[in-house]
């Protein structure tokens, strides 16, 4: 690392990785007011479709920011989800959201409209452009690029992936169960009209499932062979060697042809030890990995970010003290706990072929059909079950309905409430005529916005009088304080 750099530049925020999650976290906490520098080592973005699946917590929290019409014009709708590929699907339609559904849509379409939204915002994004090194220093970070010159940020966010380098420069252990399986996966042409989800099959040699890719043409197919599941990942796939296991799986190959991307993922899963060393800071893949089971790996780390966005931008921006960060991880470390756990559970359901497996499947689908634990896991796979509820700093007063999501509710002039936090400020919602609820001293220069909602629109907000809502759509406070204003 140079000591002896004159002249570096210096960002806020430099964030490393432009996946799905580094261009959220660059394009909140540059809404938030931060100046954010990105650093992607791909001088292009991937055009492979990867994650397909965008939940509807995810399109709601898009919508949040004027965007989900983007997705909703290329991805295609599914009301329903699944859980380790059994019977019993998850049933998305109960959700109190304008979106309950999940959304094909492929990572490619997904990262272009978010890097789109983050140059529009200003985050000056640097392509080509790889991080050799990052030292924590007294006031801030020094970032090594691998070029050779070097770049200061008061903060850095690694958003790079399942082998960050931010993660291992931090020292935090990234502890977990290692690969045990190598899975095949193609985008291929099938003889098979694309449509909804269909599980190939399953037999003694294993056990395959087939998607639509969202381009309307071509089909997902994805293959656990057990005659090849010991193979590494590294090992290159060849379309014959697809085609040959789906055949084994299923006894059909389906007119299998023309791939435009062949590939091995495995069931490696960890959970960095924490999300935060000192000035720098893990969201996404760089946090927490896992077998795609469910497509829930994008969408949590989206939410990662969008959690870590504007906390950052107040921090940076001297507007909340540096405590407000530690609730980052206090919020989104036990997500990755859960979305840990469900993807192993559901990773041993679908990877046994043995019959014993065939009656734990029988079992956990038809408790699946009570409609308590479907609503329960649907509400995890999608992320709309996710509630932050322990006091968010010391002087926030909590009440009954803190850190739940926000609905979208209508305002009294017609205009809808998700819409208005649009702008990643704060927004005070008041029932008019009932006192208002000022912001807790700790963040009393953040920026606010108010509207006001009439009792029968206000829903779950009416018995709390006035609410503030966070910019992250989750609600900060609904009781008011007594004797203060703002
Ligand atoms: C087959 C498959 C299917 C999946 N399906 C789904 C799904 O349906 N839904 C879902 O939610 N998730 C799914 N996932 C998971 C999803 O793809 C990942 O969770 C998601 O890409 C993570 O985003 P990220 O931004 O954290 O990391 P990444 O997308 O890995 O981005 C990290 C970026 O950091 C860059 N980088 C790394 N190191 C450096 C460095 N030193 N300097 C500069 N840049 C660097 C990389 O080039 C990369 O662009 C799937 C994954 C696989 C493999």
């Amino acid at each position: 690392m140079t000591n002896a750099v004159r002249d570096i530049q210096s960002y806020d925020i430099v964030v490393v990785g432009g996946g799905p999650v580094g261009l959220w976290l660059a394009a909140e906490s540059r809404l938030g007011g931060a100046r954010v520098l990105l650093l992607e080592r791909r001088p292009e973005r991937v055009a492979q479709s990867r994650a397909l699946t965008l939940h509807g917590r995810t399109v709601e929290t898009f919508a949040l920011r004027g965007l989900a019409e983007r997705f909703l014009a290329v991805g295609q709708p599914m009301s329903t989800g699944h859980f380790a590929g059994l019977d019993t699907r998850l049933d998305f339609a109960g959700f109190d959201s304008p979106y309950p559904f999940a959304l094909f849509i492929p990572q490619s379409r997904t990262e272009a409209i978010l890097e789109e939204h983050a140059l529009k915002l200003g985050v000056e994004i640097r392509r080509g452009v790889q991080v050799a090194g990052v030292a924590e220093r007294a006031d801030g970070v020094e970032v090594e690029l691998a070029h050779g010159t070097a770049i200061r940020a008061a903060w850095v966010v690694g958003a790079d992936g399942a082998r960050s380098l931010v993660r291992r420069s931090a020292g935090i252990e990234f502890a977990g169960l290692p690969a045990t399986d190598s899975i095949a996966m193609g985008d291929v042409i099938l003889d098979l009209p694309p449509g909804p989800p269909i599980a190939g099959g399953s037999n003694e040699h294993g056990g395959a499932s087939i998607l639509p890719s969202g381009d309307g043409m071509h089909s997902r197919v994805i293959v656990l062979d057990t005659a090849r599941r010991h193979l590494p990942q590294s090992e290159p796939l060849s379309l014959e060697e697809l085609r040959e296991s789906l055949r084994r799986t299923t006894g059909r190959d389906f007119g299998m042809r023309d791939a435009t991307w062949l590939t091995r993922f495995t069931d490696e899963t960890r959970l960095a030890a924490s999300y935060r060393q000192g000035r720098l800071l893990l969201a996404g893949d760089a946090a927490h990995i896992h077998a795609p089971m469910g497509g829930q790996g994008l969408n949590v780390g989206v939410q990662d970010a969008m959690n870590l966005g504007w906390k950052l931008a107040l921090v940076v921006t001297g507007r909340a003290p540096e405590i407000l960060l530690d609730t980052y991880e206090s919020e989104r470390r036990p997500v990755g706990e859960r979305l840990f756990t469900n993807t192993v559970a559901q990773y041993r359901l679908v990877s046994g072929f043995e019959p014993a497996n065939t009656h734990l499947r029988a079992v956990i689908s038809d408790l699946l059909a009570v409609p308590e634990a479907n609503r329960a896991m649907a509400g995890e796979v999608s992320g709309f079950a996710v509630t932050y509820p322990a006091a968010l700093l010391p002087d926030v007063p909590t009440g009954e309905l803190a850190g739940a999501r926000t609905p979208d509710l209508t305002l009294d002039d017609g205009s809808s409430l998700h819409a208005r936090l649009a702008s990643g400020r704060f927004l005070r919602v008041s029932v008019p005529g009932q006192e208002q609820l000022p912001m807790p001293d700790s963040l009393a220069t953040a920026p606010i916005d108010d509207a006001a909602i009439c009792t029968p629109d206000a829903g779950l907000l009416a018995g709390a009088g006035s609410t503030i809502v966070r910019p992250d759509g989750y609600l900060l406070a609904t009781r008011p304080v007594a004797g203060r204003d703002r």
